[in-house]
């Protein structure tokens, strides 16, 4: 069984086997191996971050927080962002010169590692005959014929550029199917920043403090019901009192926009069972858990089949890729086939097809998932006994290549937990683990990710590094 969170993760749906059989991951030189193992306040190491600073310093003056995405900004972690220079499979490089074992895989696409020579290969090919054609071209049919094989609810595909464009994509379908506007969503789930998303919406916004966004029409998210996850009876309770209006039920069928959380044993199945008595729709959002927590993402997992997929990440294998899909009669209803409208400048060119496919058939090898499993499982073992063993209260679970933890007892179902750990130690850790060599998501409410290229020495090192960390913070 997974390790969990508090027991939770994994109980009832099985399938996490530990096999003996999985590959290692493509053989690495040694020159991605990590400086580690050097105690925190060792000047010997001479960790600095002077470049990045004086980077950050200079990008304050050309982009909004010196970004172009909010967490990346290092806000809740210490307001330092780090400059990246290089990737390649589990390790990054700064442009201090810095080494990291690499735990956010640029926010979940990299699941067979960075810069995967493949993938650079097949790039390069596709990019002879032109970045993009405006016109429909024949990856766009071999990525879709992929997804639609590989999960159960997608019978047809509308591919996008990114996580955001799905959900907005799949929202307009919903209501149009159904011909209705209310949607409920759960607090602490991430889907996008459309406007009506932005409720209750999660990690970046929580990590900013900002409990909904400026700039947001009250009429754009009036619709937009909200319910504690893993709460069964408030999602009845808005049924109850929303009769024949909710043309959709939305939610990260495991959470990673709170952290990492699992939903309890019957929750999804009940969620659907309710979606179905009331007409209203159900909407996987797997743009995290899509190819990650299986290859046919967390609806296969668990085993329930949501009406309508939102994807992102993994399928664009490090371009910008989203998509949304579902049954045949509901994706007919998008333009040209039906009415609804909805297009893109960009979707399904060529490069970002052609990553998508590689990643796709990488991961489809036998054993990918099994590999996943066990390292993520030794891996988050590893810290939560360091954790332990230092005296921390401490939490966390992870499904494949998935994980998370917490500095708080426990149990965390739902953002509200999550909210309770100790957001000063995870600050602590943070900075001591990023001394040691090792770069988690900056932000106690982020999921992490691995990837086919941690090596189980990776793991190892951080193990230790976690433990060096915990026992002097
Ligand atoms: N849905 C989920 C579940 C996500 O995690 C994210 C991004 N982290 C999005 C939607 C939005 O995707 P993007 O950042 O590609 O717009």
């Amino acid at each position: 069984m997974a390790a969990s969170i508090n027991g939770v993760g994994g109980v009832g749906f099985g399938g996490l086997t530990c096999s003996t059989k999985t590959p290692l991951p493509s053989s690495r030189s040694s020159s991605f191996r990590v400086q580690m193992s050097v105690p925190v306040e060792d000047k010997k190491r001479n960790y600095t971050l002077q470049k990045s600073q004086e980077a950050f310093n200079a990008a304050l003056n050309l982009m909004p927080g010196g970004v172009n995405s909010p967490v990346r900004a290092f806000k809740s972690v210490g307001g330092q962002p780090i400059f990246m220079d290089s990737v390649k499979g589990s390790h990054m490089w700064d442009i201090d010169g810095n080494e990291y074992i690499d735990y956010v895989g640029s926010w979940g696409p990299a699941i067979i590692g960075h810069a995967d020579d493949e993938v650079l290969e097949a790039l390069a090919e596709t990019m002879k005959k032109g970045t993009s054609f405006g016109s429909p071209c024949l990856l766009e049919s071999v990525l879709a014929e992929m997804v639609i094989s590989a999960v159960p609810s997608i019978e047809m595909v509308r591919f996008v550029n990114s996580g955001t464009e799905a959900c907005m994509g799949v929202l307009r379908l919903a209501r149009t199917f159904t011909g209705r506007e209310k949607i409920i969503k759960f607090e602490g789930c991430y889907h996008g920043h459309a406007d009506p998303f932005l409720v209750k919406a999660g990690s970046g916004v929580a990590t900013l403090g900002l409990p909904d966004s400026p700039g947001v029409p009250k009429a754009t998210t009036s619709g937009t019901l909200t319910a504690p996850f893993n709460d069964i009876a408030a999602v009845e309770s808005l049924f109850n009192s929303n009769e024949g209006e909710i043309a959709a039920i939305i939610l990260e069928p495991a959470v990673g926009n709170s952290g990492f959380i699992t939903p309890k044993p019957d929750f999804l199945e009940a969620i659907r069972r309710l979606t179905k008595e009331n007409g209203a729709l159900l909407i996987f959002d797997e743009v995290m858990t899509g190819f990650r927590l299986s290859y046919g993402g967390a609806q296969e997992y668990f085993g329930i089949t949501p009406d309508l997929t939102t994807l992102g990440k993994v399928i664009g294998g490090g371009l910008p890729v989203g998509a949304y899909g579902g049954r045949r009669e509901i994706m007919e209803m998008v333009a040209p086939a039906g009415p609804m409208y909805q297009a893109g400048t960009l979707s399904g060119n060529p490069l970002a097809m052609t990553a998508g496919i590689q990643t796709l058939k990488r991961l489809k090898a036998p054993g990918t998932y099994e590999y996943l499993d066990r390292i993520t499982r030794e891996l988050v073992q590893g810290i939560l006994n360091a954790g332990k063993k230092t005296g921390h209260a401490i939490c966390g679970g992870h499904i494949r290549g998935m994980f998370g933890f917490f500095f708080t007892e426990g149990p965390v179902h739902n953002f509200d937990d999550a909210k309770k750990s100790d957001a000063a130690k995870f600050v602590r850790f943070y900075q001591g683990m990023l001394r040691e060599g090792v770069y988690f998501a900056p932000s106690q409410f982020e999921a992490g990710f691995t990837s086919l290229a941690h090596s189980p020495e990776d793991i190892q090192k951080t193990v230790a590094a976690a433990e060096n960390v915990l026992s002097k913070i």
